[in-house]
C-alpha cells in the first residue's frame, strides 16, 4: 500500500497539478512534500537516500545517465564533486579590461542586437554594450537565439575572453545572464563537473542546485564535535554548499579541507578498527617454527638476507596467539614463493593445514609443482584445487576435509563452499592486487582465526601503504637473488619496427624465445581474445611466416592455456603472443625478449611486472616497448621504464605522474577510490585524521557513543563496499 499524503495545494484541480499528481503516482512515492525552488516553482522534497530521479529536472531517463557515473542517490549526487572551477566572480569595468583575460562585464545594450549572414554562411549576431566607462563589442556565431535573451531593459552580465581591436574591447560567444544580483552562470566561481555522454555542465549544475533546494533533511556531521573544533573544520552542510558553489576561494579551501578530513577519518577509523578486531581474537600459536631453519638448509639455494629477515618476521607472528595479518611486498623475481613455503612449512610441522590461493590456474599449477618438489622429502602432502568437477577432485576435497592433505594450492576455487578444511591455520594469497579485500577475508574464513599472509609484487610507496594496508603489517623483500641481470629496456616508435623484427629473428636464431604482448583491449574479454588471435595471425602470415607462434589470452579454456604454456616452456613455440595474462608469475627461463605493443597504455607497475617475465633466465634480457603517442607524460613514463629496474622507484614515479585516482584503482588494490582526498597532496591531513581516529577509538572502541553514530554509519557503509569483515560487531 502506498501511503500518500498529498498536500492541499497540489489538489487545487488545475490541469498542471493533476498532471503532477499523476506523475508522482508513477514514481510510487511514499512521502510527498514540496518546496519552492529559486524560480518560485514547486519541487518535491527529497531525502539524501532517495533516488535522484525525484530531483526536479532529472527524472527516470536522466537518472540512468547519472547512473553511469555511479550516481544513484541524492547523496551520491552531492558527493559528485567538481573536478575544477572557473572563476567568473570578478566583474570589471570595460575601460580596465586587459587582452586575453577571462572576466565578467556588466552593462546595458546600446541598441538592438543585429544579425546577418556572413560570407562563409554563418549567422553572426552583434551587439554593443556600455557600462558607463567604455563600450564593448560582442559577437556571437550561429546563436541568433541570443537576440531573445537580450530583450528587456535591464543590465546583463557577460563572461568571456577579452580581445581588443584598437581601443575597442571585444568578446566572442560570451556567457550571458540578466543581472539580478544572484548570478548563477556569472558573477561567481562556477563548478565544472566530471561528465559522461548525455550530460552537460548545465544539467549537473542545476541537478545539484535543485537537490540542495529540495533537500528535506540536514546533512549530518560525520566528525564528533570536539575533533571538529580541534581541527578547525567547518560544518559538513556548509562545506557541501561551498564545494559546489564557492563564495570565495578562502571558504572553498576550508570546505575542501573539511570534506577531505572527513573522508580520511572514515577510512582511518575503519582500518584501525579492523586492526583492533584482529588483536581481540586468539588463535593457536605454532608450536614449531624453529624447524624453518632446517627447511632453509634443504633448499638448493642460499636465501637472500632480505628473505631471511622477512621469514623471521613471519615466524615472529606465528609464534604468537594473535592471528598474523602480514603483507609481503617484493619486486618481481625477489623470491616470495619460498618465503610463503617457509611459513606453510611451519604450519604443517605444528600440526595444521595451510592454503595458498593464486589468481590464475597457470600460476596455481606452477606453485603446486614447486611445492610438491620442495616438500617431497619432508613427507608433506600437497594438493591442487582448481575449478571444474571430476572424480579426482572429489577425492582431493575429501582428503582436505579429513586433514589428509597438508598444503592446498589453488585458484579462486578454494573459496567455494565444497572446499572444507580440517584445521586450516594459515592462508596465503599470492599477487594480492588481483584479489579484493573480500576474497582475502574469505580464504581466512575457512578456518578459525587463521593467520594470513598476502604476497604482492605491486610495490606500494611506503608512505602510502599506511592507508591501503593499515590493518596489515608490512614486510619488504628489497633484494634480488644474486646474479640477476637488469632487463635492458627500450621505448621505440613505429619507424624502428623493421629493425626490431630483425632483432627478434636473430635472437630466435640464437635459440631464445620471445613474448609479444599485444595491444590492450579493455572493452571485453571476447574482444580481447579476438584481438590477440588476429594479431597472431597477422604475424604468422606476415613477417614471421616460418616461425612457430602461439597465442595466450584470458578467455581460453584452462586446458588450452596449459597446453600453450607447456609448449612454450618446452621450447616448441618461438613467439608467444599474449595479453596481460602472462603478467603473473610463470617462469620460462629461455624466453629473453619481450615486445610490448602500445606500451603507453599500460600502467608503469604493470609494464614492470610484465617485463619481470624475462628477468629470470641466465640470458641477457631485452624489453622493447612500442609507443605511438608522443605526449609529454607518456614520454616521461617510458623514460622511467628504460632507466630503472627498481619496482619501488617505478611505482612512486607512476603515482606522481598519473595521480592517485588511477593508481589506486579498485582493480589494483580492492579498496574503493577516494572521492575527495588526493593522497599525493593530502598526506598531512591523512596523518591528522589517523591521530583523530586513534583518539576516537581509544575512548569508544566500538563506536557506541551517540556522538559517533554518524561516523559509525559511514565507516560501516564504506567497508561493506569493499567486503568488510564484520568489523563492527
Ligand atoms: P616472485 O617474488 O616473483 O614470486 P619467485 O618466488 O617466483 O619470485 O622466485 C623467482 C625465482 O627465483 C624462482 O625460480 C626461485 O626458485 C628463485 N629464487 C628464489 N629465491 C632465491 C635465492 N635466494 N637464490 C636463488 N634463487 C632464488
Ligand atoms: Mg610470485
Amino acid at each position: 500500500m502506498q501511503n500518500m499524503e498529498i498536500s492541499e495545494s497540489a489538489c487545487s484541480g488545475d490541469k498542471a497539478a493533476m498532471f503532477f499528481i499523476a506523475a508522482l503516482k508513477n514514481y510510487k512515492r511514499v512521502r510527498i512534500g514540496k518546496v519552492k525552488n529559486i524560480n518560485g516553482r514547486e519541487m518535491i522534497k527529497v531525502k539524501l537516500s532517495d533516488s535522484i530521479k525525484y530531483i526536479k529536472g532529472v527524472g527516470e531517463k536522466r537518472a540512468k545517465i547519472f547512473g553511469k557515473l555511479g550516481i544513484k542517490t541524492v547523496s551520491d549526487l552531492l558527493y559528485h564533486l567538481p573536478r575544477d572551477y572557473e572563476d567568473r566572480s570578478e566583474i570589471k569595468n570595460i575601460c580596465d579590461l586587459i587582452d586575453g583575460e577571462n572576466v565578467c562585464v556588466m552593462g546595458r545594450l546600446t541598441g538592438f542586437p543585429r544579425s546577418f549572414r556572413s560570407k562563409n554562411r554563418l549567422t553572426v549576431t552583434q551587439a554593443a554594450i556600455s557600462d558607463g566607462t567604455a563600450v564593448m563589442k560582442i559577437t556571437w556565431f550561429n546563436a541568433k537565439y541570443v537576440e531573445n535573451q537580450l530583450r528587456g531593459d535591464c543590465d546583463f552580465v557577460f563572461f568571456g575572453t577579452v580581445t581588443h581591436r584598437g581601443q575597442l574591447a571585444e568578446m566572442v560567444n560570451p556567457v550571458i545572464e540578466p543581472y539580478d544580483g544572484k548570478g548563477r552562470k556569472t558573477g561567481r566561481i562556477v563548478p565544472i563537473y566530471p561528465l559522461t555522454a548525455g550530460l552537460s555542465q548545465y544539467m549537473v549544475r542545476s541537478a545539484v542546485e535543485n537537490a540542495f533546494s529540495c533537500l528535506d533533511e540536514k546533512i549530518k556531521e560525520t566528525v564528533p564535535q570536539d575533533i571538529r573544533k580541534k581541527c578547525s573544520l567547518i560544518s559538513t552542510e556548509e562545506a557541501m554548499h561551498e564545494i559546489h558553489n564557492p563564495t570565495n576561494f578562502d571558504n572553498f579551501r576550508k570546505a575542501k579541507y573539511t570534506l577531505t578530513f572527513e573522508e580520511l577519518l572514515v577510512m582511518q577509523t575503519g582500518i584501525q578498527m579492523l586492526k583492533g578486531s584482529r588483536e581481540k581474537c586468539y588463535c593457536e600459536a605454532f608450536s614449531d617454527v624453529k624447524c624453518v631453519a632446517e627447511f632453509a638448509k634443504s633448499l638448493d639455494f642460499e636465501l637472500t638476507n632480505a628473505q631471511k629477515r622477512v621469514i623471521n618476521e613471519i615466524c615472529g607472528d606465528l609464534r604468537k596467539n594473535i592471528p598474523m595479518n602480514r603483507l609481503v611486498q617484493g619486486d618481481v623475481g625477489s623470491g616470495k614463493t619460498v618465503v610463503a613455503a617457509a611459513a606453510m612449512f611451519a604450519a604443517v610441522k605444528s600440526g595444521f593445514q595451510a592454503a595458498m590461493m593464486a589468481p590464475t590456474e597457470i600460476l596455481a599449477k606452477q606453485h603446486y609443482k614447486t611445492f610438491s618438489k620442495m616438500f617431497e622429502n619432508w613427507g608433506i602432502r600437497v594438493v591442487l584445487i582448481v575449478g571444474g568437477k571430476s572424480k579426482a577432485k572429489d577425492e582431493i576435497l575429501e582428503k582436505t576435509a579429513k586433514g589428509e592433505a597438508d598444503i592446498v594450492v589453488g585458484t579462486h576455487a578454494v573459496l567455494t563452499e565444497s572446499v572444507k578444511f580440517k584445521n586450516l591455520a594459515l592462508a596465503v594469497t599470492d599477487e594480492q592486487h588481483r584479489f579484493g579485500v573480500k576474497q582475502r577475508a574469505n580464504l581466512a574464513g575457512k578456518g578459525k582465526n587463521v593467520h594470513t599472509l598476502v604476497m604482492t609484487a605491486t610495490p606500494i610507496p611506503r608512505t602510502l601503504s599506511l592507508i591501503l594496508y593499515g590493518d596489515l603489517d608490512v614486510s619488504v623483500i628489497d633484494e634480488l637473488p644474486p646474479g640477476r641481470k637488469e632487463v635492458k629496456t627500450y621505448a621505440l616508435g613505429e619507424n624502428m619496427r623493421a629493425r626490431v623484427y630483425k632483432f627478434i629473428k636473430d635472437k630466435i636464431g640464437e635459440g631464445r624465445q620471445v613474448y609479444i604482448v599485444c595491444p590492450l583491449v579493455e572493452e571485453s574479454e571476447i574482444m580481447e581474445a579476438k584481438a590477440a588471435e588476429e594479431y597472431a595471425k597477422s604475424l604468422s602470415e606476415g613477417d614471421f611466416k616460418n616461425y612457430r607462434i602461439g597465442v595466450l589470452y584470458g578467455r581460453m579454456k584452462a586446458k588450452d592455456k596449459d597446453a600453450v604454456m607447456r609448449n612454450f616452456a618446452d621450447g616448441d613455440i618461438d613467439i608467444l603472443v599474449s595479453t596481460t595474462v602472462i603478467e603473473v608469475g610463470v617462469d620460462v627461463p629461455n624466453a629473453s625478449v619481450m615486445v610490448i605493443e602500445n606500451a603507453e597504455r599500460f600502467g608503469l607497475s604493470q609494464l614492470h611486472q610484465l617485463r619481470g617475465r624475462i628477468r629470470r633466465g641466465v640470458h641477457d634480457a631485452f624489453c622493447i616497448m612500442f609507443c605511438s603517442s608522443g605526449g609529454e607524460v607518456a614520454r616521461e613514463r617510458m623514460k622511467i621504464m628504460c632507466e630503472t629496474n627498481d619496482g619501488f622507484k617505478i611505482s612512486e614515479k607512476d603515482l606522481l605522474l598519473r595521480g592517485p585516482g588511477e593508481f589506486f584503482g579498485v582493480r589494483q588494490h580492492g579498496l574503493p577510490e577516494l572521492k575527495i582526498a588526493n593522497l599525493s597532496e593530502d598526506m598531512d591531513i591523512l596523518k591528522m585524521a589517523g591521530l583523530a581516529a586513534e583518539e576516537i577509538i581509544a575512548k569508544d572502541k566500538n563506536l557506541e557513543n551517540p556522538e559517533n553514530q554518524n561516523l559509525k554509519a559511514r565507516v560501516t557503509a564504506r567497508f561493506e563496499e569493499v567486503g568488510g569483515r564484520g568489523i563492527l560487531n
